[in-house]
């Protein structure tokens, strides 16, 4: 039940988390954008179920947890000192995981989608938070499931981004690169050499 402090800063992180994402998809599906047809789609049910997957993770799971009390007996349980450590730490991380996603989004603009696709008049991103990160937006998932267990403090509610994300990013992000190495070739190949795929790589 909604009854203490990180939980409401959870919900507070999620709404800003939230609309960052929204504005990001809608800077995506411009009127620009929706005029430069799909000439690549490698989306696939599979892929789709994981979407699912995730989506229970990061959007279903906490919020029965915040709003009702069925999954209060898997609590961590753990000291009010050790609780506020990491609870407090958990906002860090947040809105490391929020401000990553805001970077993401204004530098991959409209060549983000939900699904892997190129488009027509799709671009080779490698400027911004791309100059050091391949996948930021994944980081920026990672980063937020990791948020998501320090502030609910809860075996299920904490950990289900965490258990959830996986699959979706262990299918994707090889099919993603392999999708960029065929449209872009040694430009592609080049990046992936002085960049890391969720770290930042500052290493020439
Ligand atoms: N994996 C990236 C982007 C996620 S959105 C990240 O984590 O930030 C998924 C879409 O982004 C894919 O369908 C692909 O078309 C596009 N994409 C991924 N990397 C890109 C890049 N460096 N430049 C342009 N588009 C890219």
């Amino acid at each position: 039940m909604l009854n203490n402090t990180f939980e409401i800063l959870y919900l507070a992180f999620f709404i800003a988390g939230s609309v960052v994402r929204v504005i990001g998809v809608a800077k995506g599906k411009s009127w620009w954008r929706r005029k430069s047809e799909v000439v690549e789609n490698r989306g696939t049910w599979t892929e789709k179920l994981f979407l699912f997957f995730s989506f229970l993770g990061m959007q279903v799971i906490p919020f029965i947890y915040i709003f009702s009390s069925w999954l209060d007996f898997a609590d961590y349980g753990l000291p009010v000192g050790l609780s506020r450590i990491l609870g407090w730490s958990g906002c860090l991380v947040f809105a490391a995981a929020i401000w990553v996603l805001w970077r993401s989004h204004i530098d991959l603009g409209r060549n983000f989608s939900p699904e892997l696709k190129i488009r027509k008049e799709h671009k080779l991103v490698t400027h911004g938070i791309f100059r050091t990160i391949r996948h930021p937006m994944y980081s920026a998932h990672w980063l937020w499931a990791l948020a998501q267990a320090m502030l609910l403090q809860n075996w299920i509610a904490g950990l289900s981004m965490l258990l959830a994300f996986w699959p979706l990013y262990a299918y994707r992000v090889t099919r993603e690169e392999f999708m960029m190495c065929d449209r872009f070739g040694d430009d592609y190949r080049d990046y992936m050499g002085r960049t890391g795929r969720i770290f930042p790589r500052f290493r020439k």
